[in-house]
């Protein structure tokens, strides 16, 4: 268990602020000049002790006054589960005492980091465990940038030398929540993870995952080019209106057209498509030919999950012969697919699996 402590109210949390923040932040003392080294010692060396800018030639005057003032916050992580798989899931505590999970998925040549934006969800995705705890609020960016910054921690990455390999190579928005219900606060993380002399993931290495927020994908398109992965789950509306209750909100034609228009302007890369196979709901062979269909002509990929059962959940998974035979039909039209392997079941770490407590507020979609 790790407890570190957050900055007092009177401090101001340099967490989550975007550059132009800091930097006025720093010139309202007339400092506005040292932002670039202010923000590299934070982010890419995890520095969080004022004193330790002195070795940076910082000025005196500017470190007291960051001493005195502000803060570097880390959020407390409460339980740290390791899966026999190697997948690890933090419950990290918010300052106001709601807990969210972030989950770390090492591979081989790589480790992705599945971040939170939401404590709970609007959305209510009949599958999804989340989709069970009512949404209690958004995250802030500082919040989610807070996510990385922990995961840095406890990974131990901070004293890796220089350009040396990292664990936590790529960040997907796939924990808790809806990360277009939170646009702004996602938007402005991602820009801070993405800065260059900070944290420094590319565009390419952050996918966010949505289940359709039409308005979403296309500002998220214009405004910051990740990657994006969309939860369809199912080609046929009457089917998605009763698994996905957002679908009767922004239907298939509508989803597809906005994809579509994201396709039109990065045309280099695919479209991620996610399906979870729910047993005799979504898997038969003509729910396979609807899919083709609906993906007809677009450059994508699709993701094959198995489904992720959870205490009480309505549905079961597709057995792994059904699962075969789906993607076979897709092969068999050359479509790019691949069955996500599950991660992290044993300690509930799975796509769809998360759940913390948090207070109910009304539904609002
Ligand atoms: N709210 C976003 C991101 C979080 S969910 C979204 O819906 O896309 C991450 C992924 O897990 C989504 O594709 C979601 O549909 C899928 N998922 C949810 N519950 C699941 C479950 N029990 N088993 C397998 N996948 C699930
Ligand atoms: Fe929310 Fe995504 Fe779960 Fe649906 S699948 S309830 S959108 S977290």
């Amino acid at each position: 268990m790790t407890t570190t402590e957050m900055p007092t109210a009177a401090r101001t949390d340099l967490v989550g602020l975007s550059r132009v923040a800091l930097r006025s932040w720093l010139e309202r003392s007339g400092h506005g000049a040292h932002e670039r080294v202010v923000w590299t010692w934070m982010h890419r060396r995890g520095g969080r002790d004022f004193s330790g800018l002195a070795a940076l030639n910082m000025p005196r005057d500017l470190i007291r006054r960051l001493t005195e003032e502000a803060a570097v916050g880390r959020l407390p992580v409460e339980f740290r589960h390791r899966s026999g798989d190697g997948t690890e899931k933090w419950l990290v505590v918010l300052p106001d005492g709601h807990r969210i999970e972030s989950v770390f998925i090492p591979e081989t040549s790589r480790g992705t980091l599945c971040v939170s934006s939401q404590v709970g969800c609007t959305l209510t995705c009949r599958f999804c465990h989340t989709g069970t705890q009512p949404l209690a609020r958004n995250l802030t960016a500082a919040e989610i940038v807070g996510q990385i910054l922990v995961a840095r921690d406890l990974l131990e990455e901070w004293s890796l030398p220089g350009e040396a390999p990292r664990r936590l190579t790529n960040i997907v928005f796939m924990g808790m929540g809806e990360p277009f219900y939170n646009y702004d606060a996602v938007a402005e993380a991602i820009r801070v993870l993405m800065d260059r002399d900070g944290i420094a993931i590319s565009k390419r290495k952050i996918t966010v995952s949505t289940s359709g927020v039409i308005p979403g994908m296309l500002r998220c398109n214009e405004e910051l080019g990740v990657n994006l992965s969309i939860s369809l789950h199912s080609a046929r509306d009457d089917v998605r209106d009763g698994i996905m209750p957002i679908n009767r909100k922004y239907p298939l034609a509508e989803l597809m057209a906005a994809c579509r228009a994201y396709q039109g302007v990065s045309s280099s890369r695919r479209l991620l498509f996610a399906y979870t196979l729910l047993k005799g709901v979504n898997d038969s062979d003509e729910d396979a030919k609807a899919l083709l269909k609906l993906l007809d002509g677009l450059p994508s990929k699709v993701n094959l999950i198995p489904f992720n059962p959870w205490p009480g959940a309505p549905y079961e998974p597709s057995p792994m012969e059904r699962i075969l035979a789906f993607q076979q039909i897709l092969h068999d039209a050359r479509m790019i697919t691949q069955i996500r392997h599950t991660r992290g079941e044993d300690i509930l770490a799975a796509c769809g699996q998360l759940k913390t407590a948090s207070r109910s507020l009304p539904q609002t979609f």
